[in-house]
């Protein structure tokens, strides 16, 4: 089974690189962030090479071809999402960057003590502090939803919070990065809607993965990071309805962000300036924009049944190996993660292990610890995958975890026995 070709692992130059175990790289660290194909280094490249210079200010050929690549790279952006308007589409520095801007500056306006932010126990970090930030300026109460045994959160469950809470917002992931879990983004902004709550879709975990309607999902808010989608690092995106984000006061204060100052005070530039305070993210934008072509060149449709049959792989063979629990929902229930943990063996040793035999897997909370508290674990390890992993390496994989197994089980016997004869 191929079900994407050479040709993409090809446009990844590091993807053929050793690690220092000397083994071949594979990579399955995607939800962390992912690699960059040629076309997005090029594109970066080309734009430092050729035509460089800060954007919106020069009345100069350099800064007017910046500025035209900078201003197509939203109008890409915007297309990849279906936003109506490039007045929608803000660049941000991450997704975490974003999810702050919508927290200091709707929040800071339109949130008062005791409303509620409801948010699922599931979301990173990034979807939590933010909003504990806010409890500690203005005095809301951050609610969370739990999770069924099965790793997924029932509509019932929804409704019933919504009702019984009456949140100012309902803030979720639409994929969870430890889980894996697809949560119905459509369906609760609906729900949400009927209870007069705003919606925040952190998409950080999905845009990578699946083509994103804005219009079809309807939350006020969406947010992803450039990084995770094979663009570059420090680059994000804030999606925002119109009406709300013209009512909602600038966060950042500086160039860029202004139609006039005076001694006295300012006044803020229109939709999208108004919220890109200072030199932005240009060639990262540009990059990109060079990334979400990609991933629409090789069809998202594509990347979900490729990265669905990695997953279901590793899935079934994880759950023959005696000792493993797999922590999220069955593969048709998520995008191409499979957390997991070793009965009696850190999640630490389990990614040192791996990397001796060139894998690459992620170790820890993953920046989820309210999730990994509810789910009664410190740590677990996580292989995340993404449109260029292949087979061989869920087969790597495989026979790695196994390895681990019955290295730490002899490793195990053996302390016990000396804790016996001692
Ligand atoms: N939310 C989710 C679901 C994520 O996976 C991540 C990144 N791991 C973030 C938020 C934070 O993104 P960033 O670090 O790019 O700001």
């Amino acid at each position: 089974m191929a079900l994407i070709t050479r040709d993409v692992r090809n446009d990844f130059p590091v993807l053929d690189r050793k690690t220092a175990s000397g083994e071949p790289l594979a990579f399955l660290d995607n939800a962390a962030s992912a690699q960059r194909p040629n076309a997005v280094i090029d594109a970066m490249s080309d734009c430092y090479r050729r035509y460089y210079a800060n954007v919106h200010r020069g009345i100069h050929t350099l800064s007017e071809e910046s500025t035209a690549a900078y201003e197509a790279a939203r109008e890409t952006t915007r297309e990849f999402m279906n936003a109506r308007s490039t007045r929608e589409v803000i660049f941000t520095a991450g997704t975490t960057a974003a999810i702050n801007l919508v927290a200091h500056s709707w929040g800071n306006q339109f949130v008062q003590k005791d409303d509620v932010i409801l948010l699922t126990i599931a979301e990173h970090h990034a979807n939590i502090v933010p909003w504990h930030q806010l409890s500690e300026r203005v005095g809301c109460r951050v609610e969370f939803l739990p999770l069924q045994d099965d790793f997924t959160i029932d509509d019932a469950v929804v409704k019933e919070r919504l009702e019984t809470l009456r949140p100012k917002l309902f803030a979720f992931a639409s994929s969870s990065n430890v889980l894996g879990t697809n949560f119905p983004v459509q369906r609760w902004t609906k729900l949400a809607h009927e209870f007069d709550a705003k919606v925040l879709v952190d998409a950080a975990q999905a845009a990578p993965h699946q083509a994103i309607d804005v219009q079809q999902w309807d939350a006020e808010f969406v947010v992803f990071s450039g990084h995770k989608a094979c663009g570059p690092s420090g680059i994000g995106v804030l999606y925002g309805k119109e009406a709300l984000l013209d009512a909602m006061p600038a966060f950042l204060g500086g160039g860029g962000m202004i139609d006039k100052v005076t001694t006295t005070g300012f006044t803020p530039h229109h939709l999208p300036e108004k919220f890109e305070a200072g030199t932005p993210p240009i060639v990262e934008a540009i990059g990109l924009a060079a990334a979400l072509k990609y991933l629409q060149g090789v069809g998202f449709e594509n990347i979900r049944q490729h990265e669905h049959a990695l997953c279901e792989m590793a899935d079934n063979a994880f759950r023959e190996i005696e000792g493993v629990e797999i922590i999220g929902p069955t593969p048709d229930k998520k995008t191409g993660i499979v957390s997991f943990a070793i009965d009696g063996v850190h999640a630490h040793d389990i990614a040192q292990w791996l990397d001796t035999r060139g894998i690459a897997v992620r170790a820890g909370h993953h920046c989820a610890m309210p999730l990994h508290e509810s789910l009664g674990k410190t740590a677990t390890a996580r292989a995340s995958f993404y449109l260029y992993n292949t087979t061989d390496e869920v087969e790597r994989l495989v026979a790695a975890v196994k390895e681990v197994r019955e290295k730490f089980a002899r490793t195990g016997r053996r302390r016990r026995r000396r804790e016996v004869t001692s």
